[in-house]
């Protein structure tokens, strides 16, 4: 019998119980019990389900109140000193770690006031994990049982678990030293480590786990020399202990045969590989597997939500058996299903032969099984057929073979994504065009979203309001957004966004090609959870999606009014994709039907247009090499397309945030000013590689997720810094991104501060 494996499921519930009771609890509304409580019932039902599922591998310790990595700081006691020095329960300081945690002085405890851990993506998808900080004064100590106590609790539920950790290799590597420590290599820290690890081990053996599975998704990356030789060092670790669980070493997200070496030969019990990845690496890898070592074949996607190719996934398990053998091989998601929404059942709204396509968490359970047991031969031949039936009527759907889309993408050439002239010839016109001072102030797009907005778009959504009476509302919110702009001093205006509940969504509901959840929440961060659109099918634009709104607003006022669209990659990345296209082409698709847009906008007399591509640098493969250049390639290319249908005299802005940006990067988009991220950019390194940029560019002034107001002072002190390096005539003056999370008050009393100092350099200039 061939073994079926979850290599996690998701924890936020089924309706974002985890979200809802963690903000209850750090409003204070329930206690630490009450939330210790939801997470035991959310993890119970978990079990339960894949139990009831028949999957015969279930994960344990995948569950979390904040993120995964951040428990294995806690366990391992790898917590700076300036969270450990408030005494908090541990369940505060975890959160404090977290997200920071700023409270007043009261009646028996003392004022905290103390920031987060930095938090970064974890690999290519969506989910950021709370980064370890590590410090020559770490002292690696098991502190905790979180993984034991799990283990038994399914345990007393009457359910065998493999508990999951993060392996010490990529731990590490994931982790960086402390401000007090730059001088200090994490991976230097592998020998104090691992003997905390062996002693987690043995105590989950112990307890009675037969097995852990142990994640090293580094194994993806591109490692220095000494991290790939700590793999020996830490396995070798392992398998000279007496009473260790067997270890079953996890990789996923990419390929990993440039770091095969580094674990041929480990004597571990088995290993996992995702093969929806990337299929093409099976044969490289069962060959470094010893005779008795099992391969865990990755074939349900934990990262999009396809229905499984029944008959290809089959095709592969049998192709790994053909070399193993069928009793060393284990059928199992390719990844966590942690980044898949929980359960298509909860979807009422769907299409119903468009949601026979998809497949969510609760579903890929019965995936992995169904898979299993054919392989195993028993009679799975009802569920094959309808398989068969509904990947094929995918493929046959009109929504997937819009001919006119088709020939549109084919047919684009190099002169459809190109500039009718050179940037400075551009810029030059634009001057003309447009009269702005030196220091040209602006905004990122969007102004505070009050609660008044989202209680209209609410009841516009329910069908309580008339399209009328919310069109009306949003008018009047545009007008006041105009106001306060003309007002402030602002010289590049925006209409502020208040009909947008989401930059993607909002796109992706004109669009044709895509579709909705209503329940298909997915983990982003802590309590911050995402509802990606899908696209299903060719994309295009039936209809113009912001024109009347930005002519409307164009119309209160005789500054420039900037267009504000959302960027072909960005709508791709915060979406799933299509996995029967490669992106490249839905990016082009999107990339054409921004393009009518971006034109449309142009006619109807808007000659400021931002195209926002924040996402740009997220979706940078893993590793260094030709994918990694054709992407940035086909990246740069679907922007191009998008904004170079205009005239010389339309100023084309770009903007990016969340990442540490290559400014060569950006170079080939080719828009006349991007802004970018940067108030919290102390390198000046960093600032003199984007002096170098050639085109205009705003370095972000300010944090758009603090409430603190910068002075007039501290703005022009900031500035009076970056023009050390830079050169004037090339800076606008701009937040770090939109202020849709920010208050009015606060907006107000930093914008005018911005733009008090931008006159002040004026003058100097
Ligand atoms: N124009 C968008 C806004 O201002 C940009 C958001 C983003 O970059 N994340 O909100
Ligand atoms: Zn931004």
């Amino acid at each position: 019998m061939v073994q079926s494996a979850v290599l996690g499921f998701p924890r936020i519930g089924a309706f974002r119980e985890l979200k809802k009771n963690t903000e209850a609890y750090w409003n204070g509304k329930i206690s630490a019990d009450q939330l210790l409580a939801v997470g035991k019932e959310i993890r119970a039902h978990n079990w339960k389900l894949q139990k009831d599922a028949g999957v015969d591998i279930i994960p344990s310790n995948d569950f979390s109140f904040y993120d995964q990595v951040l428990d294995l700081s806690l366990l391992f006691n790898v917590i700076p000193d300036r969270y450990t020095k408030y005494n908090l329960p541990s369940l505060d300081t975890y959160f404090a770690m977290a997200r920071g945690l700023q409270r007043k002085a009261a009646e028996n405890s003392k004022a905290v006031d103390v920031p987060a851990l930095e938090m970064v993506k974890w690999f290519d998808s969506n989910y950021h994990y709370v980064r370890p900080t590590f410090s020559h004064s770490t002292e690696f100590k098991l502190i905790g049982s979180k993984p034991i106590d799990e283990y038994l609790e399914a345990k007393a539920q009457g359910i065998e678990t493999r508990p999951v950790i993060l392996g010490p290799v990529s731990y590490l590597f994931l982790g960086k030293p402390d401000k007090d420590s730059l001088d200090l290599e994490p991976i230097a820290l592998l020998k104090s480590l691992l003997p905390v690890y062996i002693q987690l081990l043995k105590k989950l053996a112990a307890a009675g786990a037969k097995e852990v599975q142990v994640d090293e998704p580094t194994l993806v990356l591109d490692m220095p020399k000494k991290v790939q030789a700590a793999f020996k060092t830490a396995y070798d670790a392992f398998a000279a202990e007496e009473g260790l669980p067997e270890l079953i070493l996890t990789t996923y997200f990419g390929d990993v045969r440039p770091n095969l070496s580094a674990i041929k030969g480990l004597k571990v019990a088995g290993f996992h590989f995702d093969f929806v990845r990337d299929p093409e690496q099976l044969e490289k890898v069962a060959s470094i597997l010893g005779d008795k070592q099992t391969l865990s074949v990755g074939v349900v996607d934990g990262r999009n939500i396809w229905k499984n190719d029944f008959a290809a996934s089959i095709a592969l398990v049998k192709k790994a058996i053909k070399k193993i053998g069928a009793d060393r091989v284990i059928v199992a998601t390719a990844s966590s299903l942690l980044h898949t929404p929980v359960d298509l059942t909860n979807e009422k709204k769907l299409d119903s032969e468009i949601k026979d396509w998809f497949s969510f968490a609760t579903q890929k359970l019965d995936e992995v099984v169904t898979i299993a047991n054919a392989i195993s031969g028993k009679d799975v031949s009802e569920k094959l057929a309808a398989n068969a039936l509904s990947i094929k009527n995918r493929k046959e759907h009109e929504i997937n073979n819009d001919a006119a889309v088709q020939k549109r993408t084919s047919g684009i050439d190099d002169a459809m994504a190109t500039r009718s002239s050179p940037f400075p010839k551009r810029l030059a016109v634009q001057k003309g065009e447009f009269h702005l001072p030196l220091f040209p102030t602006t905004t990122i797009g969007s102004f505070p979203q009050t609660k008044d907005i989202r209680v209209m778009r609410s009841k516009f959504t329910k069908g309580t309001i008339s399209e009328e009476e919310y069109t009306n509302f949003i008018k009047k919110e545009i007008k006041g957004v105009v106001d306060f702009q003309e007002k402030v001093g602002l010289d590049v205006l925006v209409h502020g966004e208040p009909e947008r509940n989401d930059m993607v969504q909002y796109f992706g509901e004109r669009l044709k090609g895509f579709a909705f959840t209503t329940n298909g929440w997915v983990q982003s961060y802590g309590s911050r959870y995402v509802r990606p659109p899908i696209i299903v099918g060719d994309v295009s634009r039936p209809a113009p999606m912001t024109v009347k709104t930005s002519v409307y607003a164009q119309s209160l006022t005789e500054k420039p009014m900037k267009g504000m669209l959302t960027g072909p990659i960005t709508i791709l990345r915060w979406s799933f994709p299509r996995n029967d296209v490669p992106q490249k082409t839905q990016a082009l698709q999107l990339s054409l039907a921004l393009r009518d847009e971006v034109q449309d906008l142009e006619s109807a007399g808007i000659h400021v247009i931002q195209v926002d591509e924040p996402a740009l640098r997220e979706g940078l493969p893993l590793r260094a090499g030709a994918e990694r250049n054709d992407y940035l390639k086909w990246a740069a290319e679907s922007f191009r397309v998008a904004t170079s249908g205009v005239k010389d005299t339309t100023q084309i802005h770009s903007h990016f945030c969340y990442s540490d940006l290559d400014p060569n990067h950006i170079k080939a988009l080719d828009a006349d000013v991007v802004s970018i991220e940067f108030s919290k950019k102390d390198d000046a390194n960093y600032i003199q590689e984007f002096a170098n940029y050639p085109n205009h560019i705003g370095l972000g002034l300010f944090d758009i997720h603090s409430p603190r107001v910068p002075s007039k002072e501290e703005f022009i002190a900031r500035i009076g810094e970056i023009m050390k390096s830079y050169p004037a005539e090339k800076f606008w003056c701009n937040p770090d991104c939109g202020l849709k999370t920010r208050k009015w008050e606060e907006t107000t009393a930093s914008l005018t501060n911005m733009v008090a100092a931008a006159k002040y350099y004026r003058e100097k200039y």
